[in-house]
């Protein structure tokens, strides 16, 4: 760990103290700030993102522990570390620091030896805590995402389909399913390479995705050389309408398929279902209806859209 990376807000109202602190911080090699008071640490941490904060418990006005519970509602400082340095050692006010979010607490005259290492190893700690959270934040794309497209995997089309269909019945909206599937793909790999169809599913699904504009739309890898994309408050008019543009993309995108029994290019075949869920029901029958819409798109000659009305019965 490298000190001179890290910021340390050092906050009371008295200057002596506050000499003494950035001194011997500086000496360790911190880089350092000072506020005077409550409202001056809260501007300087929106400002300074600082990588902890020591913080004087009694401070006229706002005091150490207001200023503590008012840190940690800040977006930007929720995680900071902040550690209470007051002349107190009562067990009262040291309930109420840690109470407030302080992670740690010292009390003065200052142990210097011992405010070193704490500082240290509380930097130590958040940098770790941090570095968790990336790694989890990136699990998280990981386990939704597909590998060879980036768009949703199956998984996540289960989760977000559930939802949205919830939702849509709370709302008695619209909800839309549209499942493409490339034709004669497997003649496309015996013809190019399997490396070649893998690169023709990931233009495909970028394609598919820049059709669907709205945020709660979602593009999922349904299968192998299937893609779902759900739309939620879509009626079968605006799902018609992204299906054919979605179809006619692909087949812009002008991939040769000379083995292909319809088009000299790449083309896919969507089915299209629309319903408004009723409460309760169960959103396997819009997933056959789409299905059955598709099969149709397929023998009808393959390049197209067919669409399916669901009548409440089958919901
Ligand atoms: P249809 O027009 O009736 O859909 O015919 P098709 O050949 O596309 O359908 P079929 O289901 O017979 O074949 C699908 C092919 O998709 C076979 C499979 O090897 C290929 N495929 C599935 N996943 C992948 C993949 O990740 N990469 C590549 N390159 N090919 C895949
Ligand atoms: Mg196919
Ligand atoms: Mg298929």
């Amino acid at each position: 760990m490298k000190a001179d990376q890290f910021l340390v807000l050092i906050v009371d109202d008295e200057q002596f103290t506050r000499m003494q602190l950035r001194l011997a911080l500086e000496r360790e090699g911190y880089q350092t700030a000072e506020a005077q008071n409550g409202r001056e640490a809260l501007n300087a941490c929106q400002q300074l993102h600082p990588d902890i904060v020591l913080l004087d418990a009694i401070m006229p006005d706002m005091d150490g522990f207001e200023c503590c519970t008012r840190l940690q509602a800040l977006d930007c400082c929720q995680h900071t570390p902040v550690l209470m340095i007051t002349g107190l050692d009562d067990q009262e006010s040291v309930d109420r620091a840690f109470e407030v979010g302080a992670i740690d607490f010292v009390t003065k005259p200052i142990h210097w030896p011992v405010l070193r290492q704490r500082v240290r190893r509380l930097i130590q700690q958040s940098q770790i805590q941090r570095q968790l959270e990336a790694a989890n934040r990136e699990l998280q794309r990981l386990v939704t995402i597909d590998g060879l497209t980036q768009v949703a995997n199956r998984r996540r089309f289960e989760e977000y389909f559930y939802q949205e269909w919830q939702r849509m019945a709370r709302e008695q909206m619209p909800i839309s399913l549209i499942l493409c599937d490339v034709d004669f793909f497997k003649f496309y790999n015996d013809t190019y390479g399997h490396q070649a169809g893998d690169r023709c599913l990931q233009e495909v699904a970028i394609a598919i995705k820049n059709t669907v504009k709205r945020p709660a739309d979602l593009v999922a890898r349904y299968g192998g050389e299937e893609f779902a994309v759900i739309l939620p408050k879509t009626d079968m008019e605006g799902a018609i309408l992204i299906a054919e543009t979605i179809c006619s993309v692909v087949r812009k995108l002008a991939f040769p398929h000379i083995n292909s029994q319809v088009s000299s290019y790449v083309t896919i075949s969507a089915g299209v279902a629309t319903k408004i869920p009723q409460p309760g029901s169960d959103l396997q029958a819009i997933i056959a209806m789409a299905d059955q819409a598709l099969y149709q798109a397929k023998t009808a000659g393959r390049d197209r859209v067919k669409f399916m009305p669901l009548k409440s019965a089958e919901c």
